[in-house]
């Protein structure tokens, strides 16, 4: 495992790579976990040299004090690490990835966009394209890995890849789930015990809502109550949006079709969380 802080040496290690075979990357922002090494033992499996990256974007944050408080442990990421089949780990500083004075941006606009400012904030989008589009610059990878757990990243850079032509394929992969369905993420270390203990209700919620579709309910708005009102069964738990919507645009859907992502997105205390599941073009169901 070479672990690369510059980023020419990355680069030109890429470059190197060129001549070899698929070059498989993982952005990642750290705190690693069984969510990010599925994407990393599939980076491993599918390409000849596989490479993760840990950085945490602070452009994407509303502020920098947000993103400075964002929980890192490069350390124990490394020990983690080792114990897979990863080749690279790349660690750029962010004044490396974003010299001063940085004011080259990457601005996804329209509809998609929107919508997805509207849920996250100004800053999200603008910061998640401009740190992915220069990530790929720099990795340059043939196949780059997401996880369908992030879907407003997943719609964002299928749109970024699409409109400036970037030449990556792109694997999303499912959801790593704890044994009580939560959905696996670095913030669930924030939730105190009484919290942690509750916060699966997203995902029952989401299974609520793909019951209900199953027994043949296509009416968006009487699936999201039924969904409401799994979440309201909790009071510590207070929903941010439900959404039943298309999984590119992220446009709500009024009737449900084969094809519909159910999203939910809450607040426990201050810990936002997010889930999914999606029921796919095909009837089969991605949870
Ligand atoms: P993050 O470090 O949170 O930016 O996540 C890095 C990558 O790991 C993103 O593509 C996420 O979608 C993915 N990821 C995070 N949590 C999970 C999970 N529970 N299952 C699958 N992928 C995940």
């Amino acid at each position: 495992m070479r672990i690369i802080h510059e980023l020419e040496e990355m680069t030109k290690v890429a470059r190197g790579l060129l001549v070899g075979g698929p070059v498989g990357f993982v952005p990642t922002m750290g705190n690693i976990h069984e969510g990010h090494l599925a994407l990393i033992r599939a980076a491993h499996e599918e390409c000849e040299m596989s490479v993760v990256s840990i950085f945490v974007n602070s452009l994407q944050f509303p502020s920098l004090e947000a993103a400075q408080q964002y929980p890192r442990n490069i350390q124990r990421d490394l020990q983690l690490l080792r114990t897979t089949d990863i080749d690279i780990v790349f660690l750029p500083s962010q004044s490396a990835v974003y010299p001063p004075p940085f004011s080259t941006y990457v601005t996804p606009t329209g509809r998609l966009a929107e919508r997805i400012e509207s849920e996250r904030g100004k800053n999200f989008v603008r910061g998640l394209a401009t740190g992915i589009t220069k990530f790929l610059q720099i990795v340059r990878p043939d196949v780059a890995y997401f996880g369908q757990k992030d879907v407003q990243q997943v719609a964002i850079v299928r749109q970024l890849v699409r409109d400036l032509s970037i030449d990556v394929t792109l694997r999303i992969l499912p959801i790593i789930r704890e044994h009580d369905g939560l959905a696996i993420s670095s913030v669930n270390m924030r939730l105190s015990s009484e919290q942690r203990a509750i916060a699966p209700t997203l995902y029952k919620a989401l299974l609520i809502g793909k019951t209900l579709i199953e027994q043949g309910e296509r009416q968006a708005e009487v699936i999201k109550q039924a969904m409401q009102a799994t979440l309201t069964t909790q009071p510590q738990i207070v929903p941010e949006y439900i959404s039943l919507c298309h999984p590119d645009m992220l446009l709500e859907m009024e009737e449900v079709t084969p094809g519909t992502l159910l999203r939910i997105s809450s607040l426990i205390g201050d810990v936002r969380l997010a889930d999914n599941i999606l029921w796919t073009t095909n009837r089969q169901w991605r949870v």
